[in-house]
């Protein structure tokens, strides 16, 4: 980092520490080429379970890549992602990202402890989004990666075979649309995409890493006779509007992988996912400029070697798990700097990082959300 460029972040930061938002046309300059972590915002709906947050249960849901993150690390600590995309638009989201949806942060990436059936919902697409709700809004295409799943854990993804249009609604307003969904056994590893206009429900026992569209359009079907109170309102006719029973959802189970393997799980016009599997080989990366990258560590204890060549004395740090503070990483002096993931740990790699390093500490899992 320039001289020049430190003493700008430092400024920064000690503005942020005042709530004071500096943009990008207050200081002019590319984005700094550091990775960052983001602090995991939680939601405690009633069908939550213990694993995400032991001390407060239930906790349904860690949001752990989206808009509304604040970063917990680096030199824009304390500011939101949705600013930062707004200000550093390519350097952050890449080219890709820009040309598909501007400088609005892309994707919602949300881990999900199931201990009770979530409700049956389904999701309008993006044109549907916009004649239901207007401008501005935007579909939801999603896809599932699993965890972890008790024995006999199910999940509800589309309707049974040769069923008309006319049953599909009637079943969807007298409450009676359970007969007629068709329900599936899944195992950690597993991954589903899910087309919008798919009717869906996660069953107990799952644990699930979600990606998705950036969107709150959910339109909700049957919530198990739980009260239909001002935050569980059902939503019967949009979802009639756009349930379509001609979906059908495959199951991808986990790929076959060797040590230093990347490969695809999900990929569409809004996202892409990855898994990464490290044992002893440390693997290149690029973002090529054209996506952000988002690390999520779902088995064992990674290093990641990116950004700038570090200045100065040698520093060494390490990741705090759900860091809320301006917490930093630190490598050595002129080498890069480097992080250390653990479960369950995320890291973002702006766009501008270009080529990085993962080497596991650990046998060691990553899944990679990217656009
Ligand atoms: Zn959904």
């Amino acid at each position: 980092m320039l001289f020049a460029e430190a003493i700008l972040s430092i400024v920064m930061e000690i503005a942020s520490l005042f709530g004071l938002a500096m943009t990008r046309s207050d200081y002019n300059t590319p984005m700094n080429k550091t990775p960052f972590s983001l602090a995991p915002e939680y939601r405690d709906y009633v069908w939550g379970g213990a694993r995400l947050r032991p001390e407060i249960v239930p906790t349904a849901e860690a949001w752990i890549i989206y808009a509304g993150n604040r970063i917990s690390s680096g030199p824009y600590a304390g500011r939101v992602l949705a600013e930062l995309a707004e200000d550093f638009g390519t350097d952050l989201l890449g080219t890709r990202a820009i040309a598909r949806t501007g400088n609005r942060f892309p994707v919602l990436v949300k881990i999900l402890d199931c201990a009770q059936w979530l409700s049956l919902q389904v999701h309008p697409n993006d044109e549907q989004a916009k004649k239901l709700e207007g401008e501005g809004f935007f579909g939801k295409t999603e896809a599932w990666h699993v965890l972890e799943s008790e024995p006999n854990a199910k999940l509800i993804v589309g309707i049974k075979p040769n069923i008309a249009a006319e049953t599909l609604t009637d079943s969807i307003r007298s409450g009676t649309i359970l007969d007629k969904v068709e329900s599936l056994e899944v195992k950690a590893g597993d991954t589903l995409f899910l087309s919008p206009g798919t009717i869906h429900a996660l069953g107990p026992g799952l644990l699930i890493y979600e990606i998705q569209q950036t969107s709150d359009l959910t339109y909700r079907v049957y919530d198990w006779g739980r009260p239909e109170t001002g935050k569980r309102k059902l939503h019967i006719e949009k979802a009639l509007a756009v349930s379509n029973s001609n979906v059908t959802t495959s199951v991808l189970h986990a790929p076959q992988v060797n040590d230093g393997d990347v490969k695809t799980l999900a990929q569409c016009e809004y996202f892409k996912l990855e898994t990464i599997f490290a044992e002893k080989k440390t693997i290149d990366l690029d973002t090529l400029g054209e996506s952000f990258h988002g690390l999520t560590v779902i088995e064992g204890q990674i290093q990641v070697s990116a950004g700038a060549t570090l200045p100065g004395t040698a520093r060494q740090g390490k990741c705090a798990p759900h860091a809320t503070s301006s917490r930093r990483f630190f490598g050595s002096a002129g080498e890069r700097e480097t992080f250390i993931l653990n479960k369950f740990e995320t890291l973002l790699i702006p766009a501008i990082c270009g080529a990085y390093q993962i080497s596991p500490l650990t046998k060691s899992r990553v899944l990679k959300a990217s656009v």
